[in-house]
């Protein structure tokens, strides 16, 4: 397939092997193009447009303009890749990242992903349905702080609400914290509103305060 050169607008024929697409430069225009963003590498500018980029290989604008593209386009910010996940980024990306912030190692998405897949996409917790960049959230069935590690036998899928509820709390004493809500509930639905509120202060201080 003839294509027409994005550099000097001279046609050519060459094709990508691995994406099975036509190449948007020339092999002349790609060498160049080669040689000018390592030169922008080296100067720690950004490759495309050459301004400072902070240590990165794109300034703030040009990532903007890239991500903006992408969504456009219906592909993930992050790979590049289809997306036909919910959010901005694909499942495979969220994965990754979940297994990142809260494994520290972002190669175990397989291993979580295969878990939701285990649990039928349902809250280990409350039985409701998840979905990975929505309502899923990965949890530490004994907390981190309490001596819990990241191994496979420590992780669940629940419900984003469910996790944020159990915070540092261990499975029973979450139980408890619900029976405790449900009962003070059916208690207070079952009491007059007019019943006279308890003292609000310890003896003495009031008086203490005022003397
Ligand atoms: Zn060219
Ligand atoms: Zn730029
Ligand atoms: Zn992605």
């Amino acid at each position: 397939m003839e294509t027409t050169c994005k550099g000097c607008g001279l046609r050519f024929v060459s094709v990508n092997s691995r994406t099975g697409r036509p190449f948007k430069h020339c092999d002349v225009c790609k060498t160049s193009l080669r040689v000018r963003r390592a030169d922008r590498k080296a100067a720690g500018k950004c490759r495309d447009c050459a301004r400072g980029a902070g240590g990165k290989t794109r300034c703030p604008v040009c990532i903007r303009r890239i991500k903006a593209s992408l969504r456009r386009r219906g592909r993930c910010e992050s790979c590049g890749g289809a997306n036909t996940a919910p959010g901005v980024i694909c499942a495979r990306c969220a994965l990754k990242g979940i297994a990142r912030r809260s494994l520290g190692d972002k190669t175990r998405w397989t291993e979580i992903q295969q878990l939701i897949e285990t649990q039928g996409f349902r809250c280990a917790v409350t039985g409701e349905l998840i979905a990975v960049s929505e309502t899923a959230s990965l949890d530490h069935i004994v907390p981190k702080n309490r001596g819990g590690g990241h191994e496979s036998g420590n992780l669940r899928w629940v419900h984003i609400v469910v996790n944020r509820m159990k915070n540092d709390m261990t499975d029973a004493e979450l139980l408890r914290w619900a029976e405790l809500l449900v009962a003070s509930r059916s208690k207070l639905d079952a009491q007059a509103v007019t019943t006279p509120p308890a003292r609000a202060w310890p003896g003495g201080m009031v008086a203490r305060l005022s003397s």
